[in-house]
């Protein structure tokens, strides 16, 4: 017996290393255009484009969309940042001067300013020590706990390397959860 859903041509257009394409959820998508390109405008900010790339439209709001939420600026960071990662070309030093020429480009409020810098600085630390980490392959997983000074129950997960490089994991306030063992495997998984 022969399962056909395996070899229809859509599944083998997922196939590989870039996942589904899921852009349409935070953009509308308009009329096809020809070759990929799409008439499209934001969800968030009303940008249009008479003729949206896929690529360019994630740029847009990793980067440059003032109204997206941290969320999505954070998802699309890791996206444009993995791509440049593979393909390790002059695209990177456009993606920092587009970075610079963003904060002058709209007056976004501070808010969102200080939301979205801090989204796009955790997106690149969290990328980095996720590549630090795949290369190595014994790692040592430390915790320690300890009371605040308002009675809060802190703990801390830091990843351990073989050559002693230390990472913070995670950052937990477990005041609500008991300090048994059985509840540390569980938060550990
Ligand atoms: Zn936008």
């Amino acid at each position: 017996m022969t399962d056909h859903i395996e070899d229809s041509p859509i599944k083998k257009k997922n196939r590989g290393s870039r996942p589904p394409n899921s852009i349409w959820k935070d953009i509308n998508k308009g009329e096809a255009v020809g070759s990929g390109k799409f008439a499209a405008s934001c969800k968030y900010c009303k940008n249009t484009w008479s003729r949206g790339e896929v690529s360019k439209l994630e740029e847009h709001l990793s980067n440059y969309c003032p109204d997206a939420p941290a969320a999505v600026v954070r998802k699309y960071m890791t996206k444009v940042m993995e791509r440049q990662d593979k393909s390790k070309s002059s695209k990177k030093r456009k993606y920092s001067e587009g970075q610079k020429l963003n904060v002058g480009y709209n007056t976004p409020t501070r808010e969102v300013l200080v939301n979205q810098l801090l989204e796009r600085e955790l997106a690149q630390v969290n990328f980095k020590v996720n590549s630090e980490l795949e290369k190595e392959t014994n790692l040592t997983l430390v915790f320690d706990g300890w009371t605040s000074g308002t009675h809060r129950s802190i703990w801390n997960f830091i990843v351990m390397t073989p050559s002693h490089k230390e990472y913070l994991y995670q950052l937990s306030d477990l005041s609500e959860n008991s300090h048994t063992a059985e509840y540390l495997v569980t938060d550990l998984q």
